[in-house]
């Protein structure tokens, strides 16, 4: 019969043997990928983290005729405001962070990458979820931070932080 129909063993055994190789180092390639995903993911939360100062535009305050600061919005419009003193009571300095208090409580330790080590002392009507508020010394530089969206540590437990997702 014709030469045609001979099987050619060599010839479809190697395309076999490399689609198997082929598979196998996807397969690892893959493996390899989801696991340092996992790691990733247990390493480091994704936050917005955007920039704050003591200034009235930052914290929501005005100055009145009197010439004292007052809230400008909020239930608390028109009450007077302690200027850099924060929700939790303590003097906003470089590494006083703000944060939605249903995700990150009062004292919860967040390392932010280029800005550095904070604590949650303070909230914001804007900073919901997975959303932080990094104090600056002056608005320039708050603004110049801008907002980014950064893989932090979260040193506390933060029960409710999968809900904010
Ligand atoms: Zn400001």
């Amino acid at each position: 019969m014709s030469a045609r129909r001979k099987r050619k063993t060599p010839a479809r055994g190697w395309p076999v043997a490399a689609a198997g190789v082929f598979l196998a180092v996807f397969c690892f390639w893959y493996a390899m990928f989801k696991l340092v995903e996992a790691m990733d993911a247990r390493e480091g939360t994704m936050l917005l983290a955007t920039g704050y100062c003591n200034c009235g535009e930052c914290c929501g305050w005005t100055r009145g005729e009197d010439g004292v600061a007052v809230y400008s919005y909020g239930e608390m419009k028109g009450r007077p405001k302690e200027i850099g003193r924060t929700s939790g009571g303590t003097i906003a300095k470089h590494g006083t962070i703000a944060a939605d208090p249903a995700v990150f409580p009062h004292g919860t330790v967040i390392r932010v990458p280029g800005y550095g080590e904070g604590v949650v002392e303070d909230v914001g009507g804007a900073i919901k979820g997975n959303h932080i508020d990094l104090w600056f010394p002056s608005h320039g530089a708050a603004k110049r931070w801008g907002a980014r969206r950064v893989k932090c540590i979260v040193r506390e437990p933060m029960p409710n932080a999968a809900k904010a997702r």
